[in-house]
């Protein structure tokens, strides 16, 4: 690991110099939008629940409207969210740079919002509706209460997100097994590694060759097995990231 002041500019240089880059951002990327992260989402009335508690199948099963509510709630925050410099930075770096693959765990489309095409959204989307019978998505008015039902089959409406416990889209496992192993530099951003499958990509990369780097302003069970630790928001190292790895180019 490297002392904090040198880290960032040689950071740069090895993304500068990378045939292939792969990132993976979480929560922590958007905490600067104001998107509460997982921990801290759980104010008001859902404090006394915790996330894993409500972002799962069979507590939608059993209680449809609660697991609803406070989707509902948290789609109306972010409906007055922009995307950060992080985001920006981000798109902008895939457009400089040869291969830049992105995989997200958030499930806000701030990463499109920024000019991000080909986001491998790991954990769906927010914005997004689903059957839960069928798990196509579906059109419906959901500025309401309760789940809607399913125009095709009547079921419930849920969101288009991946719930603890649920499988992940195969095409997005394909894709993101694929940039970790092809990239020679991961960027960890604003996650905590906790959350698997996606926590394992960064030792996937690894033992492939690939150097990582964590942008992070805490520590993670990750931080003991990478080259580079940026402990500052991403919103701010991201943008700096970039502009380094510019002038190199340039
Ligand atoms: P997490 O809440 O477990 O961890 C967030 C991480 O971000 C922490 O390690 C924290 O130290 C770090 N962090 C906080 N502020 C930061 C900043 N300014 N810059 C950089 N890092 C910062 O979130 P996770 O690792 O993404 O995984 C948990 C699950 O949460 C995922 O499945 C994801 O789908 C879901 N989630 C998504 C959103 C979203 O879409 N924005 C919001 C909440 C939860």
């Amino acid at each position: 690991m490297m002392a904090d002041e040198t880290t960032l500019a040689d950071l740069a240089r090895a993304v500068g110099a990378a045939r292939t880059i792969a990132v993976l951002t979480g929560s922590g990327l958007s905490a600067a939008s104001g998107v509460p992260t997982f921990r801290d989402a759980q104010t008001g009335l859902w404090a006394h629940y915790r996330p894993e508690e409500l972002a799962n199948p069979e507590a939608f099963e059993r209680d449809p409207t609660t697991v609803w509510q406070w989707y509902r709630a948290r789609r109306q925050t972010l409906a007055e969210i922009v995307a950060n410099d992080g985001h920006r930075a981000l798109a902008d770096l895939a457009n400089e740079l040869p291969d830049v693959r992105l995989i997200t765990q958030n499930v806000d489309g701030l990463h499109q919002q920024a000019g991000h095409s080909n986001v491998i959204e790991f954990h769906g989307n927010i914005r997004v509706n689903q059957c839960h019978n069928e798990g196509r998505e579906v059109e419906v008015d959901d500025a309401v209460d309760t789940p809607p039902a399913c125009p095709h089959c009547g079921g419930l409406v849920r969101p288009g997100v991946v719930w603890f416990g649920e499988a992940i889209d195969p095409q997005a496992i394909e894709r993101a097994t694929q940039a970790a192993q092809a990239c020679d530099v991961f960027l960890s951003v604003g996650t905590s590694a906790e959350v698997h499958p996606a926590a394992g990509l960064a030792d996937l990369a690894r033992r492939n060759g690939a150097h990582i780097a964590e942008i992070n302003p805490d520590a993670t069970p990750l931080s003991d097995r990478v080259t580079w630790i940026v402990r500052d928001s991403a919103a701010r190292v991201l943008p700096e990231l970039r502009r380094l790895s510019h002038n190199q180019h340039a």
